[in-house]
């Protein structure tokens, strides 16, 4: 059976493709910071589900994740970096402090990259896997008030597409997907207030789903290997 390693499994994007993946077959190890709802999805996926607490900016977190994982659940055919935020963003970039884009970058595209690095060697070694990298509609197109965020995305972007030159020739397939706007916990994360979140999304006249991003996550990895969804733009019907 193949195994996924997805972060930010907790909530939104990250649950709904660690439920799909698990319906569509695959044992996924849902892994963020929070222990509590990685508890609750596992136990609802069941024995398919293996819960793993893991920090992408915390560089011992990533080491020594393979420790503890059961020595079976270990060979990592499917790892989905979604995990990301973008907290004290939605302002002009002056008004930004510091800290917090610091820790968006760091989140978004060093740790992004700082797992990828660890899971890599083995799916060279096997000559086989694939990368599924959270991007977004602002890895493409730039805003107003989301400097910070705008350039973790454009990262990465760049960092996909580079990614999957390295290994054309190494059975290794680097997916990007960059949805538009998704109903999750995203927006309230953002601005540290659910109803501020909830009205964010309230202000658009569609919004995606995350299970519409799980679907076509499948959808891309369910792909024969000679078969490379590169990037896949995910926006709602009514959106520019
Ligand atoms: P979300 O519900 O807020 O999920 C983000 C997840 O990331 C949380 O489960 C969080 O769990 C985890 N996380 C944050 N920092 C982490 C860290 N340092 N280490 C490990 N896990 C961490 O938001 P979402 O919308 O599903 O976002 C998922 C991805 O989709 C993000 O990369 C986001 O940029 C991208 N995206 C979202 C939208 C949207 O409109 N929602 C649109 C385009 C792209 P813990 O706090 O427990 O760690």
């Amino acid at each position: 059976m193949k195994t996924a390693l997805i972060t930010g499994a907790g909530t939104g994007i990250g649950l709904a493709s660690a439920l799909a993946l698990a319906e569509a077959g695959y044992r996924v190890i849902c892994s963020g910071r929070r222990s509590d709802p990685l508890e609750a999805l596992s136990k609802e996926i069941g024995d398919r589900a293996f819960p793993a607490t893991l920090d992408i900016t915390d560089p011992a977190s990533v080491e020594n994740l393979f420790d503890r994982l059961p020595e079976d659940w270990r060979a990592i055919d499917i790892l989905v970096n979604n995990a990301g935020h973008d907290i004290g963003g939605r302002r002009p970039f002056h008004e930004g402090a510091s800290e917090q884009w610091a820790a968006i970058i760091e989140t978004n595209v060093i740790g992004l990259m700082r797992l990828t690095r660890a899971v890599v060697p083995q799916m060279i070694a096997r000559c086989s896997g694939d990368i599924v990298n959270l991007g977004s509609i602002a890895g493409i197109t730039a805003y107003a008030k989301g400097a910070p965020y705008n350039a973790s995305k454009f990262a990465v972007h760049g960092f996909s597409q580079a990614l999957r030159l390295d290994y054309l020739d190494a059975g290794i397939r680097v997916l990007e997907i960059l949805p538009g706007v998704v109903r999750t916990d995203f927006a309230e994360t953002r601005w540290g207030d659910r109803e501020t979140g909830q009205a964010f999304y309230d202000s658009y006249d569609d919004c995606l789903l995350p299970e519409d991003i799980a679907r076509t996550l499948v959808f891309a990895v369910s792909q024969p290997r000679h078969v490379s969804l590169t990037q896949i733009v995910v926006m709602p019907s009514s959106q520019a």
